[in-house]
């Protein structure tokens, strides 16, 4: 749904490290640093959307998550389907998968882009370890379905 002039992802590369390094869900600060709603994905409505950067609560972010997953009882904790329940379901403890980041559709493709060109491998061969372990997610899938949304 991103605008078609997206962020030129080398003007924000030292933020986007930044984000990408911290163990908080990474997904509504990359939202907030894309282009927001494209006018052609808008509704028929009175009010201009374009550039709108809000969640639109459509929980895929959620429902990528391999932490929640993981630990089912976190997800129970709210209904709600925004970026800020991921925030609060996990709080310090992200993967750093940036799976939610990928499904995000609020997310621009130049980011996404970015960040399957230089954070992939890193992500695959430090996950590795766990991939197969008991009540871990297929990290793999999880990665293949993040990634076939980009
Ligand atoms: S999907 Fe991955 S990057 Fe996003 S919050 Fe969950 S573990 Fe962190
Ligand atoms: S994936 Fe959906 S719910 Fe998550 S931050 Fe993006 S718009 Fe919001």
């Amino acid at each position: 749904m991103p605008q078609q002039n997206q962020v030129d992802v080398k003007e924000i590369e030292a933020i986007l490290s930044e984000i990408l390094s911290s163990r908080v869900p990474p997904v509504a600060r990359c939202r907030l640093l894309s282009s927001g709603l494209s006018s052609g994905h808008t509704l028929d409505v009175t009010e201009e959307l374009g550039g709108v950067k809000a969640c639109l609560a459509c929980g895929n972010c959620i429902d990528i998550c391999p932490v929640l997953v993981r630990e089912p009882h976190r997800r129970r904790k709210t209904q709600q389907r925004t970026s800020m329940a991921l925030e609060s379901l996990v709080p310090e403890d992200c993967d750093r998968c940036y799976a939610c980041i990928l499904v995000c559709p609020q997310v621009d493709t130049t980011i996404k882009y970015y960040i399957v060109n230089n954070y992939m491998i890193e992500v695959m061969s430090r996950l590795e370890g766990r991939i197969g372990s008991e009540g871990e997610p297929d990290l793999d899938l999880f990665l293949e379905e993040a990634l076939s949304q980009v």
